[in-house]
């Protein structure tokens, strides 16, 4: 393919081929999309890949995405700051968002505990979550990782760390198969598993 095309295109091309679900058919299309588009559409999408990168960081309180210091959540005055839902990934508090029925605000980990693939707890964010616990007024911690090995075993850790706060600690309800993930679940399903959070023990 490389005699083909202009080395620009080539790099284009390549680039796009490195996206998740972008085989080289659709790379290329993608490619010559661009080439025919206006230079203002064009790089409205380079512009808006460098805004991503250089904009977005981790809020200060619960490590979700945001773009200033306090997420939009951690800042939503209507939010029940007593409530943490503990997720594993930005991804998840989306998900769980897009369910319209959380009021709470949320504590992004980072991934959960797999020693096997070289995380330790102290890869993830568990200690700010155990340090916001104790300095808060926090009355339910929520346990939302994945109904998999990986993530019940975090969310047992993370309990054995809490049991003496006192605190709540839930678990969204088995309605979410095991070995799934929040992720891909659907919002019936997670509202479900939201309603009937069971306590942790
Ligand atoms: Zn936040």
């Amino acid at each position: 393919m490389s005699g083909v095309y202009t080395e620009s295109l080539n790099k284009l091309i390549e680039e796009f081929g490195k996206l998740p679900g972008v085989g080289p058919r659709t790379a290329e299309r993608l490619t010559f999309h661009i080439l025919k588009a206006g230079p203002a559409e064009a790089m409205a999408l380079a512009d808006a890949i460098g805004d991503v990168k250089n904009k977005i960081k981790r809020c200060e309180i619960c490590y979700n995405l945001s773009e200033g210091k306090i997420c939009q959540i951690c800042s939503d005055k209507r939010r029940d700051k007593s409530l943490i839902c503990v997720v594993e990934q930005p991804k998840d508090v989306i998900a769980l968002e897009k369910t319209g029925t959380c009021r709470w605000v949320y504590h992004v980990l980072g991934g959960h505990i797999a020693p096997l693939e070289g995380v330790e707890p102290d890869d993830l964010t568990i200690d700010k979550l155990v340090e916001r616990v104790r300095s808060g007024n926090i009355k339910e911690v929520i346990m939302a990782t994945n109904p998999n090995m990986a993530g019940d075993g975090t969310a047992l850790y993370i309990s054995s760390l809490l049991t003496n706060t006192g605190v709540r600690i839930t678990r969204l309800a088995r309605g979410l198969a095991t070995g799934s993930t929040i992720e891909y679940a659907s919002g019936k399903m997670l509202t479900d598993a939201i309603i009937g959070r069971q306590v942790l023990e």
